[in-house]
């Protein structure tokens, strides 16, 4: 099931200038240079870049993974513009010169799966305004953290994991967001240049008129707006103890209200305080969530001292510094992380891990007499949403 969410056009809050029309007479890559368009779903790569690396390639997988829990702009564009979507996967098929296109989403999102059935259909009887490959198809995936990682989509749909150091090419793939496909479309069908961006406000919404159990997406928020506009005009007003996240609850970076929206903005997630551990604190980091540098400052936030740092041992650190997973999301056991801050003393454990680790981490902490806590605890709880803790493995059925 989808989360609740509602749709509001940031054009009935605030004026935006009109998007720069880019000149007809530019050949498709060039239109898509010169609208400025980067990766929404929050690398911010060149996508005519992406597109131009990208030639020879097999295919082209749409990644609707809407991977961080509270966000459902992605899945709310499908479900709206389909039409778009297909047609902005098409044109990139056609840049690539890769003979297929796949959407890649979570089976839980029945709605926009039927949104793009319809759309797909449509463009086989011949009957849809919009030109679309008839060789593009449906992967589901599993409702799960990190199912959105690049590499774990390639894993998922093709059955080819890339090393951490690799990309998606590796096995033949180009993987792109959809709100990137959908600004392709409107670069290159519509000359429409990038001006705008989809976001999810979620979290301690009051006054929204909306319980904290819905997201509400924005779209079209003019690139360039502060924080703090957005949630007047959605007549939200924050708590004195408010925190705000940019991005999803696993891997968003804290930020002020006057802060603002960008091209790789997804999410503004509000959120209360942390609730507050005695301690003595081990925290377990893990590549596909918070930073160490976040969970130490959750520790303080916690009103904790920190007596340890481990690391899961599919944590795997880049020449340039950054952690990588060897295979996002399927645990190597963290057991021997939990034991080893248990013999630092630790009463407590702060993790940030994916959902499959979670589970692992309850079955061995709670034993030891140990309080778990996870990065996302205080926005998930913002949101209404259940805590990541246990999860329960289920079977997709993979016929799309
Ligand atoms: S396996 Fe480890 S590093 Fe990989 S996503 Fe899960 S917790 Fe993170």
């Amino acid at each position: 099931m989808d989360r609740n969410y509602h749709v509001i056009a940031a054009s009935s809050l605030f004026d935006a200038a009109p998007a720069r029309m880019i000149p007809d007479s530019l050949a498709v890559l060039d239109r898509i240079r010169e609208s400025g368009l980067v990766g929404m779903g929050g690398a911010g790569f060149p996508t005519w870049k992406k597109l131009s690396f990208g030639k020879g390639s097999d295919v082209i997988i749409a990644n609707a993974a809407e991977c961080e829990p509270l966000l459902e702009h992605n899945v709310a564009r499908l479900r709206s513009n389909p039409g778009e979507i297909l047609s902005g996967i098409t044109l990139a098929m056609r840049q690539t010169g890769a003979s297929k296109g796949i959407i890649a989403i979570k089976a839980k999102h029945t709605e926009s799966l039927d949104a793009v059935r319809a759309a797909l259909s449509a463009a086989g009887e011949g009957s849809s305004a919009f030109d679309i490959d008839p060789g593009i198809e449906i992967a589901l995936l599993q409702d799960r953290y990190p199912t959105g990682d690049e590499r774990a989509i390639v894993r998922d749909v093709l059955g080819t994991l890339v090393e951490p150091n690799e990309i998606p090419s590796k096995a033949g793939a180009v993987v792109i967001n959809v709100e990137t496909l959908l600004r392709l479309h409107q670069a290159v069908v519509e000359r429409k240049a990038v001006n705008t961006k989809d976001i999810t406000v979620a979290g301690e919404i009051t006054g929204s008129g909306f319980g904290n159990d819905v997201s509400l997406v924005l779209y079209d928020v003019p690139i360039g707006k502060r924080v703090a506009d957005v949630l007047d005009a959605l007549g939200i007003r924050l708590a004195d103890d408010a925190r705000l996240l940019m991005g999803g609850p696993y891997m968003g970076g804290e930020i002020t209200a006057e802060d603002c929206i960008t091209a790789t903005s997804g999410g503004v997630i509000i959120a209360g305080s942390e609730i507050q551990d005695e301690g003595p604190m081990g925290i377990i980091v893990c590549a596909c969530g918070a930073s160490e540098e976040r969970l130490k400052a959750i520790v303080q936030e916690k009103g904790s001292s920190l007596c340890g740092v481990e690391f899961c041992k599919n944590a795997f650190r880049l020449p340039n510094g950054r952690l990588k997973c060897r295979n996002p999301g399927i645990c190597p056991g963290q057991t021997q992380a939990v034991l080893a801050l248990r013999k630092k003393g630790a009463q407590s454990v702060l993790i940030g891990h994916c959902t499959d680790c979670s589970n692992t981490v309850m079955q061995v902490a709670p034993k030891l007499g140990m309080r778990v806590h996870h990065a996302t605890d205080a926005y998930m709880r913002a949101g209404g949403e259940h805590l990541i803790r246990s999860f329960r493995k289920t079977t997709v059925n993979t016929q799309a």
